[in-house]
């Protein structure tokens, strides 16, 4: 029985097994169910789907929807849109997958009870810009995963899943998955003959720039923990743009959204004199990336740029001229009711420093980087495309399904397809759950297994951090500091200055070069050999170990991207300070890293970009 003989374990089998319940994973887990109506399908989720996930608390629009009903976009339209924000790089095929059938989505969400704004004079969904409708979405998630509860054999909710499993007899297969309950601490041993993985992206990372009395507010969801990278990743997937970090500009303090502010409210940036100075900076940032900054629109990387350099001459600090627009009533409701429906913290903060945008232009700034696949940039796993429009070199299988067998992804867990957002990510997870179904039907009786030397082994790995605790608790010296362990925060905080000072965070301005990055792949190592000392004082704290393991394989791999590719190819998300221009010539594709675990090796390579789409 040995240490941990006394913990109960759960055996759950499943035909489907999605794992997180957020938008891709709701989505997978509803239409799993629609096209395996016998078959078991478990959804398992580390917090609960009612309110987990990027969208917990609301969203005020859908940023991805195009109104084919009334002609407004084609699919096409959108994968040039992702493909020009992007600098050229995205998967076409995969994005086209998601824009023919995205409308169908949010129709669905209608159905469900989500309020969508209609415009009074066309009766059609009210726009925010050209691809966002405007909800009120405060409800939104509930809305959501009231249809994957419906639709699921079973859900688990407060399950941490912390490791996938593999096939006894095929290495490169998946078989399951391990995990705790956060609440009870019993240990769970799912077995999948599909995996889904709809884990969420990664905050955290790199060192925010709410520290101390702010910790906690960032603008990705502080429990978006990296899970979606790190479970693939260790069994071997191959991951692609992982360097392409994301970095977000946002008002200061709350990381409101200036979506609805640009669009809706037709509001625009100036810097502390008051003076224009986005056109400042063409030439430059024309000598560093050619072309791409005449494209419409500006890529979103380009504009972040501008405001750096702005802000780094002495001009800053770059305002949101709101004292306009809010002397519309019905435009000053639409400002603070865009806050209230997903970022209340936002307005609390105005209010809290006596900002009324009526008569004060609030701050703007960028924040730290994050790594998603679903906004407006796309790490992620190397996904099987649609049979239909993939090209073959694309092709391996099951839409959707990474470089290992049965393991599929939706969400921010498949790169290389910018600009999906929660309606994207929700028909993302819909169209793998359809491939997860097809390719269970295909199995006959091939079927995999767990083993259960893999799996006890994983459940020491799981729960040491506790006995780590209970041993060197003894040791305390003062407060919490014991020398014979190290918690979750610590490691946290270490990570978050590794990432930021050799990796391009906000300290360093994004700036990175192949020195700096090769000295954080060796202080990255040294942590993650310090892992073994990570010391967990309750079931909460083993939950932070284990997101901060996740954190830090997400990490390296973002590093090793990051060094591999030679170049600047979005300024304003990082700069190559050794390679600080876009190099069409040698890197118009896509990088691709994979881990194994056997050696602790990765590989890197470069694959194709293919332009389906005119
Ligand atoms: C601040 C902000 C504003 C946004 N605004 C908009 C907007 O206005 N419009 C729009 O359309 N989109 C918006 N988005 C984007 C949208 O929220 C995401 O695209 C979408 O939520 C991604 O879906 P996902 O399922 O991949 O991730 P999520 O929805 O985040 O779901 C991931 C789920 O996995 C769970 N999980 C994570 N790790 C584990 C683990 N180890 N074990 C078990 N469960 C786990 C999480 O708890 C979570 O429920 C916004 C996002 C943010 C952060």
């Amino acid at each position: 029985m040995g240490l941990f003989g006394g913990r109960k374990t759960v055996f759950v089998d499943a035909d489907i097994l999605v794992i997180g319940g957020g938008m891709a994973g709701c989505g997978a887990t509803y239409e799993s169910r629609y096209w395996g109506r016998d078959l078991k399908i478990v959804c398992v989720e580390k917090a609960n789907i009612e309110r987990s996930g990027a969208v917990a608390q609301g969203l005020y629009a859908i940023n991805c929807y195009m109104g084919m009903q009334w002609g407004e976009n084609q699919p096409e339209d959108h994968v040039r849109y992702a493909r020009n924000d992007l600098m050229g790089l995205v998967r076409e095929d995969l994005g086209y997958d998601i824009a023919r059938h995205v409308d169908s989505t949010v129709h669905k969400f209608e159905e469900w009870g989500l309020p969508i704004m209609r415009d009074p004079k066309t009766g059609r969904y009210q726009r925010e810009g050209k691809w966002q409708i405007m909800i009120h979405g405060e409800s939104y998630k509930p809305i959501v995963a009231e249809a994957a509860r419906k639709a699921a054999t079973e859900v688990y909710n407060r399950i941490m899943v912390t490791h996938l499993l593999t096939d006894t007899t095929k290495a490169n297969r998946v078989a399951g998955a391990v995990g705790f309950n956060v609440r009870t601490g019993d240990f769970y041993v799912f077995q999948g003959k599909a995996v889904i993985v709809c884990a969420g992206g990664a905050s955290h990372i790199f060192k925010p720039r709410s520290v101390g009395e702010g910790m906690g507010r960032t603008w990705y969801a502080p429990w978006s923990s990296a899970s979606a990278y790190a479970l693939p990743i260790q069994v071997g997937a191959k991951m692609t743009q992982m360097e392409n970090r994301i970095v977000l500009t946002r008002f200061k303090d709350g990381y409101g959204p200036v979506g609805a502010y640009f669009l809706h409210l037709k509001t625009y940036t100036q810097n502390g004199y008051g003076e224009e100075y986005e056109k400042r900076w063409y030439e430059d940032t024309k000598a560093l990336v050619g072309d791409y900054i005449d494209r419409h629109p500006v890529p979103t990387c380009l504009r972040n740029h501008a405001i750096l350099k702005e802000v780094a001459a002495g001009r800053g600090p770059i305002r949101m001229v709101t004292k306009e627009a809010f002397q519309d009533p019905h435009k000053e409701t639409v400002g603070w009711e865009n806050f209230l429906g997903m970022t209340i913290g936002q307005a609390v903060v105005w209010a809290s420093q006596n900002i009324d945008p009526k008569e004060i232009n609030p701050e703007l700034t960028t924040s730290e980087p994050y790594v998603m696949g679903s906004h407006a940039t796309c790490s992620g796993a190397w996904a099987s495309g649609p049979e239909d429009y993939a090209p073959a070199e694309y092709q391996w299988g099951y839409n959707r399904m990474m470089t290992v067998d049965g393991l599929f992804g939706a969400g921010d867990t498949i790169g290389g397809t910018a600009h999906k957002f929660s309606s994207g990510s929700f028909t993302e997870g819909r169209i793998a759950a359809k491939a997860a179904v097809k390719y269970i039907m295909d199995m006959g009786k091939d079927q995999p297994q767990v083993n259960e030397e893999e799996y006890r082994d994983l459940e020491r790995e799981v729960f040491q951090p506790m006995e780590n605790y209970r041993v060197g608790r003894n040791e305390i010296v003062a407060g919490t500091v014991s020398p014979s362990y190290l918690l979750p925060i610590h490691g946290l905080q270490r990570l978050e200055k590794i990432m930021d000072e050799y990796v391009g965070g906000i300290s360093t301005n994004y700036m990175t070069n192949g020195v700096l990055l090769n000295r954080g792949l060796e202080l990255l190592a040294m942590l993650k050999e310090d892992m073994s000392h990570m010391g967990a004082e309750d079931l909460h704290q083993l939950q932070r170990t284990w997101e901060l393991d996740h954190r830090l394989v997400a990490s390296e791999s973002v590093t090793r991207h990051t060094l591999f590719r030679e170049e600047t190819r979005w300024p304003g998300y990082y700069y190559r300070g050794d390679h600080m221009k876009l190099d069409d010539e040698n890197w118009h594709c896509f990088t691709l890293s994979r881990y194994d675990r056997n050696t602790g090796k990765w590989e890197m390579e470069k694959a194709p970009v293919y332009h389906i789409v005119d």
